[in-house]
């Protein structure tokens, strides 16, 4: 990763915290009765042998288990033009590969669906990192055409891919 695209991570992180999903604060440390993230020092985390007995942990549900539950992305990546129909398994399981390897070390980004239509394949996720990395893995498979757009305090994001054959 070269210094701009390390800046921008960065950026996409510390914007997440103004996330109305992140909001309010909790205080203190909590465990997500859903998923089991668990609450520390400010973020949210999975429970690793290290932080399993936190002490006094309240019991909140977790931003990503809230978006899930209300169905609110903050990533929509949307496929489209003649190639992806007949490449649909292999992009599927880039998806499954990317989120895996995210959700690993980030606990609240997380693919909510997978939807199908005739034209096109969209995929939502809990947080815009990952469907930035979504994005940007289709981009380094295929090449094809991105458009990234996200919104004026970048809690969410919208991308477009498409390829012809
Ligand atoms: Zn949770």
């Amino acid at each position: 990763m070269d210094k701009y695209q390390h800046s921008q991570k960065n950026k996409l992180f510390k914007h997440a915290a103004h996330d109305p999903y992140c909001l309010p604060k909790v205080e203190g440390s909590a465990i997500c009765p859903q998923c089991d993230a668990v609450y520390q020092a400010g973020n949210w985390t999975w429970n690793h042998p290290e932080n399993t007995l936190v002490p006094n942990a309240q019991s909140v549900t977790c931003p990503a288990c809230r978006r899930i539950a209300d169905n609110a992305a903050a990533g929509t990546l949307t496929v489209s033009g003649s190639f992806w129909p007949q490449h649909r398994g292999e992009i599927v399981h880039l998806f499954e590969h990317i989120e895996k390897r995210e959700k690993a070390e980030h606990a609240l980004e997380r693919i909510i669906h997978l939807t199908d239509t005739a034209d096109e394949l969209t995929v939502t996720t809990t947080g815009v990192h990952l469907a930035n990395c979504l994005g940007h893995a289709l981009e380094a498979a295929y090449k094809g055409q991105a458009h990234y757009h996200y919104d004026d305090n970048q809690c969410s994001v919208t991308i477009r891919w498409a390829r012809e054959q």
